[in-house]
């Protein structure tokens, strides 16, 4: 409400000090909780700086790198250039190469299977490399995982970063929901690695208790950013800016434009604290686990790849000899559960697998919300198997 109502337009520092300098300090304190190699702090060459959303936050640094390895290998090689990924990242990077010019056909979304639980395999990563400079192609750009969107799949990242560091790859890691997690000890191994990234991004408007929209973005060289994304027009001269002084967040981001959300963080961070976040993951993460139990102990449905944060993901399993390989009873248990209006679940594929997925995210869910949605599954489970 406070960061509506003060109404700043704050693209550049001499709009508002304050809101300038407030999120690179919020993103700061950020950046050593999560403890991100201190290239990503703003007294060095990096920062950080608060993109609307994720999707925003990988095109910025799509076109940062893509205006980087273009300055060194020309831009007539532009149609040369690939981007690589899991098939499971966010669609968000597709629309990123769409926008920014890149051949949709070059964005290589590389298969992952159950076998490394739907993380990128460094060795496909290396092979498609490979094939793809023999063919006399630029590889520019990874986006690793951590925690997709169908899954919450970890993309193994220090051995990510030996491939694209052997290439001379931009790194980026998509940490959109499960980067929150990464504020607890004992999970921050899942962004080991990160120190090798070019860029790490996370919603804080996903799971960090802050409203939308406050997309956390990191870079270890904002001079590729501004490169990218600077125009300097008569009307915003002033000063500060000219004498290289301040930062102008304007050249960071698509708009010029930009609100005071740095205010919404730095509320959280005051009001919760670190202890008060670490505990809200927590929760999340133990209602999921108990969840999970839930479904372990009943044999008609199966787990389907290990919970890693809160989101579970799991199926019914079809009767023997039915003709259905499950997808079909899958698809109308979630139809008949979301129906009673009394839950919400929502649905993926993983290798043709029609999977559900129960996620814990919002602030005031407690583990009565938890088991009534098992008893609801359970019920309409009973339901639809009775009548097959
Ligand atoms: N990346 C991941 C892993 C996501 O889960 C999502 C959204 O669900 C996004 C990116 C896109 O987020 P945004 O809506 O902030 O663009």
């Amino acid at each position: 409400m406070l960061s509506a109502g003060i109404n700043i337009v704050g693209f550049s520092w001499i709009t508002s000090p304050a809101a300038t300098e407030l999120e690179s300090i919020v993103l700061d304190w950020l950046a050593k909780a999560l403890f991100l190699p201190q290239d990503f702090l703003s007294n060095g060459k990096g920062g950080g700086v608060i993109q609307g959303t994720a999707s925003e936050a990988v095109l910025v640094v799509l076109l940062a790198a893509r205006d980087k390895i273009l300055r060194t290998v020309g831009r007539s090689a532009l149609p040369k250039l690939v981007t690589y990924a899991s098939d499971h990242v966010h669609s968000s990077l597709l629309k990123a190469c769409q926008i920014g010019g890149l051949d949709p056909e070059l964005c290589r979304l590389l298969k992952t299977d159950s076998s490394t639980n739907f993380a990128l395999s460094p060795d496909v990563l290396s092979e498609a490399i490979s094939n793809d400079i023999a063919s006399g192609l630029i590889p520019f750009f990874l986006c690793a995982n951590v925690g997709t969107t169908s899954s919450t799949a970890v993309d193994p990242l220090p051995a990510l970063a030996k491939v694209t560091k052997t290439n001379n790859i931009w790194l980026h890691v998509d940490a959109a929901y499960a980067g929150s997690a990464c504020i607890c000890p004992e999970y921050r191994h899942f962004i080991d690695g990160v120190e090798e990234a070019d860029s790490f991004n996370m919603n804080a408007h996903k799971w960090f208790l802050t409203n939308f929209d406050c997309s956390l973005l990191w870079v270890k060289d904002r001079s590729a950013l501004i490169q990218s994304l600077s125009t300097n027009p008569e009307f915003l001269k002033n000063k500060a800016s000219e004498g290289n002084m301040v930062i102008d967040y304007k050249d960071w981001q698509i708009p010029l434009g930009r609100r005071f959300r740095s205010l919404k963080l730095w509320m959280v961070l005051r009001l919760y604290g670190l202890e008060g976040l670490r505990a809200h993951i927590r929760n999340h993460i133990a209602l999921a686990a108990s969840f999970e139990e839930l479904v372990v102990q009943d044999a008609r449905f199966k787990v389907v790849t290990p919970r890693t944060f809160s989101l579970v993901c799991f199926r019914l399993l079809p009767p023997p000899n039915s003709e259905d390989n499950g997808n079909k009873l899958n698809h109308d248990l979630l139809d008949l559960v979301n129906s009673t209006g009394s839950v919400f679940i929502t649905h993926t594929v993983l290798s043709g697998e029609y999977i559900l997925r129960l996620a814990v995210g919002a602030p005031l869910t407690e583990v009565r919300h938890v088991n009534a949605a098992w008893q609801i599954l359970q019920e309409k489970a009973t339901a639809l198997l009775e009548n097959l």
